[in-house]
């Protein structure tokens, strides 16, 4: 199951992955989340891109920042 973390794993947060996040995926869910609200999942290098590929495939904006840069809102997609 992959978390919706508001901890402070630093651990990726792909299924079954237990390597050392480097990446925050920023996502939000524009149906039932305002532009403020910024969902996070942790990434690893390997898992930066199925995990951004995933969000982006179900419609929702995604922003992929380091893992040291969060990000204040998610804004619509173009
Ligand atoms: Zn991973």
């Amino acid at each position: 199951m992959i978390g919706f973390g508001d901890d402070i794993s630093t651990r990726c947060s792909s299924a079954g992955c237990s390597a050392d996040a480097t990446w925050r995926v920023n996502w939000r869910n524009p149906r039932i989340h305002t532009p403020d609200r910024v969902k996070v999942w942790l990434a690893c290098d390997a898992h930066r891109t199925t995990l951004s590929e995933y969000l982006l495939t179900r419609g929702f904006p995604v922003v992929v920042t380091a893992l040291d840069q969060p990000v204040e809102l998610v804004p619509d997609r173009a």
